[in-house]
Parts: C-alpha cells; sequence; structure tokens
C-alpha cells in the first residue's frame, strides 16, 4: 500500500471529521479529562493466573503466558471498563458518548486507559482515537440497531498475530468478555489475537494495510513476513475465499476487502462467517446439504487446517457444519436405500464422526454452560447421535479432539501440491 494513498485516504478522512467540539460537549469534560493523561499507568502486572503484562521488544507492551496451557482453557474474564457509540455515520455523537464513557471511569482506570495506543486514525479527540483504536464490539440491549464498542483495560494490552494463539468473545450471561486459548501454549510465550475479524480471507498485503491504517504498526507474523510461507498463505486464502463466497454462499464474485482495508466499508462490511456465530444469515444463499456446496467446505476446512487456522471457533464451527450435515445426507440417502449403508457410507462416515464430536467438544468447552449457543449445540450433538443410532467411540478429551481433528486434516492431501485436485461443481 503505497503511502500517497495512505494519506490522501487520511485527508479525507479528516475532512469528515472535523467540526466545533464546544458544539457537541462542554469544556468543563475535556478539562476534567486533560488532568487524568499524567497519571503513571500501573500496566506491569499479573492480571490472571495465567496471564501477565510485560514490554514486548518492537511492541511496547504485550501480555506473555506465566505457566504451560492447555487448549479451551478459560484464560480471564474482563467486565466493560465503559462502554460508547462507535456509530462511523455518528461521530460527533460517538465521540460525545465516548467522553461521556471516559468520564466516569475511576481515576486508575482511567490512567491506564489513557496508556492504551492511541493509533493513527484522524479523529477529533484523543479519547475517541484511543477508544476507536482499543474497543471490542459490545451488544447494547437498549440499542440493538447501534454499533457499541467496549474498553477492556487488560484485554486491550494482547498484541494481534494473523496467527493466534486465544480467542475472545462476550459471554451475554456475564456480560464480560472471555479470553480462551485456542492451543496449547507454553510458558513465556506471548499470548495474540487477531485484530481483523475477516482476515482468514485476506492475503498478507490487504491485512497489513489494514492493520497499518488502523493501528499503525507493520505485522511481522510468520504469514505476513516476505517468504514462501506467506506466497502459500497468500495462495491459500485467496482460495478460502473464494470457496465461501462463490462455492458455498453462491455468490457470481468475492467480496473486495480492500476498501475494508482503509477503513472504508464497502457493500461487503460484514463477518461471513461471525454471522453463523450470531445464529443470523447463515443460511441465507447456502445450500449446505448440497454434495458441490460440502466438497466446497471440506476444500475450506483443508486449506484453513494447512494455513494454520485450524484452532479457534471459526474453524470448529466450519467443521461442525460440514461433518454435520455431511453426515443427514448419508443418513438420507441410507432412508432411501431401506437403511443399509453401503461400504462406502461407512467409510465415509466414520471420520465424519469423529470430526463432528470433536468439532463440537471444542467448541462447547469454551463457553459457559448456560450459554444459549452452547445448550444448542448439544441438543444438535444428541439429534445427530440418536440419528445414526449408535454409540461411535467413548466421548472425547479435549486433547483427544485436537487429534482427531489433526489426524483426519492430514491425511488429505495439501491442495496446493495436488495440482489436479478441483472441487465438484454441483
Ligand atoms: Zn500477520
Amino acid at each position: 500500500m503505497s503511502t500517497i494513498l495512505l494519506t490522501i485516504v487520511s485527508l479525507k478522512m479528516a475532512s469528515r471529521v472535523i467540526f466545533d467540539p464546544s458544539s457537541c460537549f462542554s469544556h468543563f469534560l475535556i478539562n476534567r479529562l486533560k488532568k487524568a493523561h499524567d497519571v503513571p499507568a500501573p500496566t506491569l502486572r499479573q492480571f490472571s493466573d495465567y496471564l501477565k503484562i510485560v514490554p514486548i521488544e518492537g511492541k511496547g507492551f504485550g501480555v506473555v503466558a506465566i505457566k504451560d496451557i492447555e487448549p479451551c482453557t478459560l484464560l480471564f474474564a474482563e467486565a466493560a471498563a465503559g462502554a460508547a457509540l462507535v456509530d462511523p455515520a455518528s461521530l460527533t455523537a460517538s465521540n460525545e458518548s465516548i467522553l461521556q464513557a471516559v468520564s466516569h471511569m475511576t481515576p486508575e482506570i482511567r490512567a491506564r486507559f489513557y496508556a492504551l495506543h492511541e493509533g493513527p486514525r484522524p479523529f477529533i479527540t484523543r479519547e475517541m482515537r484511543i477508544w476507536k483504536t482499543n474497543c471490542f464490539d459490545w451488544p447494547n440491549p437498549n440499542m440493538p440497531e447501534n454499533s457499541w464498542g467496549a474498553i477492556c483495560i487488560d484485554m486491550s494490552r494482547i498484541n494481534h498475530s494473523c496467527l493466534p494463539n486465544t480467542d475472545y468473545m462476550h459471554n451475554p450471561s456475564t456480560d464480560k468478555m472471555e479470553l480462551y486459548s485456542t492451543r496449547a501454549i507454553t510458558a513465556g510465550t506471548e499470548i495474540t489475537i487477531r485484530y481483523g475479524l475477516e482476515f482468514e480471507y485476506c492475503t498478507a498485503d490487504e491485512r497489513k494495510a489494514r492493520l497499518r491504517y488502523i493501528y499503525g504498526f507493520t505485522c511481522t507474523c510468520p504469514i505476513c513476513s516476505d517468504s514462501p510461507l506467506q506466497m502459500k498463505s497468500d495462495q491459500r486464502r485467496r482460495l478460502i475465499k473464494r470457496n465461501y463466497f462463490v462455492g458455498m454462499m453462491g455468490q457470481a464474485t468475492v467480496p473486495d476487502f480492500s476498501a475494508k482495508a482503509l477503513g472504508i466499508d464497502g457493500p461487503m462490511s460484514t463477518r461471513p462467517i461471525g454471522s453463523q456465530r450470531r445464529g443470523v444469515g447463515f443460511h441465507d444463499g447456502m445450500q449446505i446439504f448440497r454434495p458441490g456446496t460440502q466438497e466446497f467446505m471440506r476444500h475450506t476446512l483443508k486449506l484453513m487446517y494447512d494455513d494454520g487456522l485450524m484452532c479457534g471457533e471459526d474453524f470448529w464451527m466450519h467443521a461442525n457444519i460440514y461433518a454435520s450435515t455431511a453426515l443427514i445426507r448419508i443418513h438420507k440417502k441410507m432412508k432411501a436405500q431401506m437403511g443399509m449403508p453401503t461400504r462406502q457410507d461407512l467409510v465415509e462416515m466414520m471420520p465424519l464422526q469423529k470430526l463432528f464430536m470433536a468439532s463440537t467438544i471444542l467448541q462447547v468447552k469454551t463457553r459457559a454452560e448456560d450459554d444459549p449457543f452452547a445448550i444448542q449445540l448439544k441438543e444438535d450433538f444428541a439429534l445427530v447421535m440418536n440419528m445414526f443410532n449408535v454409540i461411535i467411540m467413548e466421548p472425547m478429551t479435549i486433547k483427544q479432539s485436537e487429534e482427531a481433528i489433526r489426524e483426519i486434516m492430514e491425511r488429505e492431501p495439501d491442495p496446493l501440491v495436488e495440482r489436479h485436485w478441483r472441487p465438484r461443481a454441483s
């Protein structure tokens, strides 16, 4: 991404956000907030049984594991230090809402808020620049149609990687942001999350442009560093994007995330896989029972796995949907042939059952017991198991689930090496 282009975009953005601050919030509030700037921030500390904040070379601060961590471990849950409107269409109202939220923080929390990274975007106040750079999407039941963002002071200290070792989600029953390990992590390793929600569909250049525009840093993770690994990863992510949007969603073309990389929302601004998580829009346009769609899903899973995206909720959910729909398709076929499975059916069923069980366990374990989605998953699980009327294996532990997925995925050839492999068109 050229610097000139970024500058032009920055100037355009700047011209959109300039307004008279005195017209929308009081000077009293600004003066009160300014006083907190010089308070030293107590950032270096342990904030969970597993994590502590430390200086990280080249990144300012970061978070590291203080002990070995198993996958699917709840590492930390944090309540919001404040929630505010973060609507790109109403910057004035958002700014006012952010200033209000900051003014309600305790002096200690406010000092730590001001110590967070400010980001390079030209928002009118420092508070808004810090807020927009660090906030997490946060539901506001009273205003569900507006975008709300909350600050989680400690969670904000976690740096980005395009191959992160943790994932986070808002738990509606506790109203806290929860952080889970998605891989085994050894003591001393830096804890990372991904900042860009569509990154599994973006090449290194697209990801870098977005990270530079919003956060002002250049990612140096293994798949962003100029190397054969990066080239291979870019190729895989282009295929993942094509498979998802063309093969599974039935779209004529793939969305262009380059505008989004520069903070300009294009027509495709929602997160495709994330929409499944919220239970909306997933089935729209996706005929998951078509054998063709399932081939695309299988191919996508393999690409995600080979690119290091095999851990985390999105992969597990993808695997779960693929395995359950493929199993139901075989079941329907068996019913049509008087319940007699062919040898081919049996060969196909065993790894699917294993994949279904493993992906269910990995998803349920990263959610609270009373999380509505976890309850739904358990019901679906029982339904599919009853349908086959067999106990296929002993219940798996998290470790066994991970191994099962690895074994299934590694059995398939790398699609980039397998030149003649093509998903069947339906
Ligand atoms: Zn990266």
